[in-house]
């Protein structure tokens, strides 16, 4: 089955077809003030899905991964403080500082999961000068004007602005008529804004306008353009960059190139907590060290959900995960190579894979596969699966015992150490209504899930 993705720009699936050899994947990367939460991360195991996706259908890709360190407002219609300068300001470090050290916590995290590194990192602050060449393009072509506080872009110039999020423009205008200010239109965005005063903020450059620093739309044309050049196969983000982000890229996109730039917008849907959404900003979602279990057992939660619907977290599904990953990887430790490959289960997993990335299904394949008792060639498929699904089945090192299981396994090596069997035997019980079996070894004892 040819591959087939999910468009937001036109509402449905598409097959894919590659512009060039290589295709290009750029993804609207982290706005680097706080640690990222299991929300952000789950956008980022989506992107890592496609990317691995694309290369099992044989594609080779180039991933950009832009990082928001300037520019990012408390609000994204450009009013508030500046996010990484306000962070900065609160943490008494410097801008820089607090963009590397939570870049570095990111990158971190994303290894935790097994999510690739892209290509290519780019940082807004070492684009600036891009963003200056690009936005002179814009002023060039008469798509931007001056007010007190910036350059900004005009959209009503744009003939179909508000294509990607079906924005209904006559209301929005009609609706919003007092916060204009000195705006022309209510969608109308800045590409650069002047510093209040000179000196104060930490990040400001000279431009062509005055000092100031880009607005966070155009860092992702500039970099999207420089490193995917103005034919770009996919671009990705979360649903939250419809509306806003994703719609200014469009319309400079298209105020600068003349082109429509990207064949495919793909977006992931949230991680909610009790119903709820919750943001960087706002707190209220754990990040990947708070939750105190294997991070790939958050990889596999996130399986268990298509990636265009609202994912539900709770602890309790995450225990459900761990537990269901565990037994999965100890099913899969037992299992003995044929060397054979199973054709009817691998294309089963690849018919689903390709239908817009349907983890949850794949995910269900690979369990029918395991059940089936005649099966053959479980080893080799798995493995090939595995390419996608990167969840480190057959590593043995990293089965995932819950911190209370092992603390009692714990307690029973030195009961037996200490020769107190009826000790030990009574937490070999304890630990096996728990739903695990100890196995004494030579090399000491070994637990299993039942
Ligand atoms: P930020 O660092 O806030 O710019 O966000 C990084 C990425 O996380 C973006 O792609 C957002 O769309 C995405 N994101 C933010 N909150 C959530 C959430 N609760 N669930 C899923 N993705 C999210
Ligand atoms: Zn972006």
């Amino acid at each position: 089955m040819a591959l087939k993705l999910y468009n937001t720009l036109y509402r449905k699936k598409q097959i894919f077809k590659p512009i060039k050899k290589t295709v290009g994947i750029y993804t609207c990367g982290p706005t680097v003030y706080f640690f990222s939460h299991i929300g952000n991360l789950r956008s980022y195991i989506f992107s890592d899905i496609l990317n691995r996706v694309l290369e099992f259908n044989n594609f080779k890709t180039k991933q950009i991964i832009n990082v928001t360190d300037v520019g990012h407002l408390t609000s994204d219609a450009d009013q508030g403080e500046d996010k990484i300068e306000k962070a900065a300001k609160k943490e008494k470090k410097s801008t820089q500082q607090i963009a590397n050290y939570y870049l570095n916590n990111f990158k971190q995290d994303l290894k935790k999961l097994n999510i690739k590194e892209p290509n290519i990192w780019a940082k807004a602050t070492e684009h600036i000068k891009e963003q200056i060449e690009l936005i002179k393009i814009l002023e060039k072509k008469g798509f931007t004007y001056k007010t007190k506080d910036g350059i900004y872009f005009n959209t009503s110039k744009i003939k179909n602005y508000g294509e990607l999020a079906k924005l209904d423009i006559k209301g929005l205008q009609a609706g919003k008529r007092i916060e204009l200010k000195e705006k022309k239109n209510i969608t109308d965005f800045s590409l650069w804004k002047f510093s209040e005063k000179p000196g104060i903020r930490q990040q400001e450059w000279n431009s062509p306008w005055g000092i100031g620093f880009p607005g966070w739309h155009i860092e992702c044309s500039a970099m999207a353009l420089k490193y995917l050049g103005d034919k770009i196969d996919i671009h990705t983000g979360g649903i939250d960059h419809i509306p806003t982000h994703h719609t200014n890229e469009i319309a400079q996109n298209q105020a600068a190139t003349g082109k429509k730039v990207v064949n495919f917008w793909m977006h992931g849907a949230f991680l909610l907590s009790n119903g709820k959404k919750a943001s960087k900003s706002t707190g209220g979602l754990f990040t990947l060290s708070e939750l105190e279990c294997n991070p790939l057992s958050f990889r596999y939660l996130t399986f268990l959900t298509h990636y265009r619907k609202s994912l539900n977290f709770s602890l309790k599904s995450l225990e459900k995960a761990n537990n269901a990953y565990s037994k999965l990887k100890n099913i899969i430790q037992e299992l003995k190579d044929d060397k054979k490959i199973n054709k009817k289960y691998l294309n089963e997993f690849k018919n689903a894979i390709n239908n817009d990335l349907d983890m949850p299904k794949a995910l269900s394949i690979l369990w029918n596969l395991i059940r089936d008792k005649k099966a053959q060639g479980k080893v080799r498929t798995i493995k090939e699966m595995e390419k996608v699904f990167a969840l480190d089945l057959f590593n043995k090192k990293e089965i995932s015992i819950p911190k209370n299981i092992k603390e009692l396994t714990e307690k029973r090596k030195i009961a037996r150490k200490n020769k107190n069997y009826k000790e030990s035997d009574k937490l070999r019980d304890k630990i096996k209504k728990l739903g695990y079996i100890i196995e004494d070894t030579k090399k000491g004892q070994k637990i299993k899930k039942i």
